[in-house]
């Protein structure tokens, strides 16, 4: 059932074009110590069962019964489990919109505001109000990004996702149904602000 949402998640992300090129990846917590993550170099368009394993919440597989290795970017989503029991899905996708809005964030947050579709992000139930979303740098580090998305979460928890520039989205809820709503909610955002800006509007 985990995987099977894994699969459809995958499915409907890749008709999107969001997860070009065998990019992104995706988790769903299974308790409050293991996770399912997507594994390293799948179409995520085409995922099966046996391109996922568990993992603890240090990103280490639970058990060496695959010859597949955990993406890379696992670190991210177990740091994400850690921080808050109330995250239960975590899509990384390497959109368009996202890498080109990430790219010209000139602080190290994204603000939104006055979209109807901001409703869409759990708590918020107005347009009229200005969301902002973390922007971090891009590093091959993982331990490293890890590390100041913890440090960022200490000074105020992170809602709905953040941005690692010219790279992508990290989207989270607390089920895979919440996280592709999200995930759903934020690329319109996206393309919203950048359609604005390309016509010099805000
Ligand atoms: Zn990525």
């Amino acid at each position: 059932m985990y995987a099977q949402q894994i699969i459809d998640a995958g499915r409907w992300i890749d008709q999107q074009g969001w997860c070009p090129a065998t990019g992104g990846n995706f988790s769903i917590r299974l308790n409050s110590e293991t996770a399912l993550v997507t594994a390293s170099g799948c179409h995520k368009g085409h995922l099966s069962e046996q391109d996922m394993l568990e993992v603890d919440l240090s990103g280490q597989p639970k058990a060496d019964v695959s010859d597949r290795k955990p993406s890379a970017e696992t670190l991210l989503h177990t740091r994400l489990y850690s921080l808050s029991s109330h995250i239960g899905a975590v899509l990384h996708t390497h959109s368009v919109a996202s890498t080109v809005l990430s790219c010209l964030a000139t602080h190290d947050w994204l603000e939104l505001s006055g979209y109807e579709m901001q409703k869409s992000l759990a708590g918020n139930t107005t347009h009229d109000e200005t969301i902002r979303l973390a922007v971090f740098d891009n590093t091959q580090d993982m331990s490293d990004l890890a590390g100041q998305v913890s440090e960022r979460w200490m000074d105020e928890p992170l809602n709905w996702g953040f941005l690692v520039s010219g790279h992508g989205l990290y989207a989270w809820g607390k089920d895979m149904q919440e996280a592709r709503r999200h995930l759903e909610g934020l690329e319109f955002l996206f393309a919203c602000a950048l359609e604005m800006r390309r016509m010099g509007a805000r």
